[in-house]
């Protein structure tokens, strides 16, 4: 028996969505995405029409995927402006690849590019802090460094650059993960601040996550369909043992009980706004970098305060 699009009823379709029962072809498959992303950057009111806008431009799939749909959507938005940010943390062998990638990708679409790296910020590569902290032992790995100088690096240098957002292609399933990871951690509050719009802030540019209502294997499709160059080489400091054990279990549950993703992060959506009043944070100023913080001292300059204690030569 032939199989058609359910939506065209023309082609034959590439891809099964088992939470709608909808097969789609490669036409339709794409428009449903870009329809999904324009819904949700319209529901959470993420741009206004005169945005500079930085895409976080790590060099992986979703975030090329994100920088394709981003720019076919501001062509109706003239007064808006695109560009991308990559941050290079200084990882050999692996984020060499993902900045070419970047780099072509903006060339074809002809979008401003800019890359920072940890050395130019922060002194050193992520190489040297993995090599220094890899005999201490305790909670802290490479990733855990890694997001949090990320982070600050995108924040600073997309205002830095005039932005006045900052997107991320953190996906369905990402959202979804951190937020059960912080329930496995007994961290609560931090529920709260995982956000498919944050609260913008002095010196803190607004974060938007168009891809938030997205499940990652959709954003990967497109990409595919789009004829991304995809990262062949993975990061040597990947394995975080308790988020691939939760993105097994959250897909498990997702391939038995179709739906489940989007109902954990609707039950979550649901949650937060009790959550922010039983815990509500205030954010003043680094007393040391002068950067967003919530405590006298920001999470960056914490962290690289207490490295620098242990290693005065980092
Ligand atoms: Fe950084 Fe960890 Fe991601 Fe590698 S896997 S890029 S170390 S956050
Ligand atoms: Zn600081």
């Amino acid at each position: 028996m032939l199989l058609f699009c359910n939506k065209c009823g023309r082609s034959p379709p590439v891809f099964f969505r088992p939470y709608s029962g909808e097969r789609l072809c490669r036409g339709c498959f794409l428009r449903s995405v870009e329809k999904q992303v324009r819904q949700t950057v319209s529901k959470y009111r993420m741009f206004r029409e005169q945005d500079k806008i930085a895409v976080a431009l790590s060099g992986g799939k979703d975030s090329l995927a994100l920088l394709y749909i981003l720019h076919r959507i501001e062509k109706n938005f003239p007064k808006a402006r695109l560009f991308a940010l990559t941050v290079d943390e200084g990882i050999p062998h692996y984020r060499e690849e993902a900045v070419k990638n970047a780099r072509k990708a903006c060339e074809e679409l002809n979008v401003e590019h800019v890359v920072v790296s940890f050395r130019e910020l922060y002194g050193f590569t992520l190489q040297t802090l993995a090599e220094k902290i890899k005999d201490i032992r305790g909670e802290m790995t490479p990733c855990s460094y890694c997001g949090v100088l990320r982070r600050r690096a995108l924040n600073k240098v997309a205002r830095e650059m005039g932005a006045d957002k900052l997107a991320t292609a953190h996906t369905l399933d990402d959202e979804v993960q951190t937020m059960l990871l912080n329930l496995v951690h007994g961290d609560i509050r931090r529920i709260s601040r995982v956000e498919a719009v944050t609260p913008g802030a002095e010196k803190l540019v607004q974060r938007v996550k168009p891809f938030s209502e997205v499940p990652e294997n959709e954003v990967a499709l497109y990409a595919y369909l789009k004829g991304v160059d995809f990262q062949s080489s993975i990061c040597p400091y990947a394995p975080q043992a308790l988020r691939t054990e939760v993105r097994e279990f959250v897909n498990r549950l997702e391939a038995r009980h179709p739906g489940s993703k989007f109902k954990l992060y609707r039950s979550f959506e649901k949650l937060k706004p009790a959550v922010k009043a039983s815990f509500p944070s205030q954010l003043s100023q680094c007393q040391l970098c002068g950067e967003p913080a919530s405590q006298p001292l920001c999470e960056p300059c914490r962290l690289l305060e207490s490295l620098r204690a242990k290693f005065p030569k980092l």
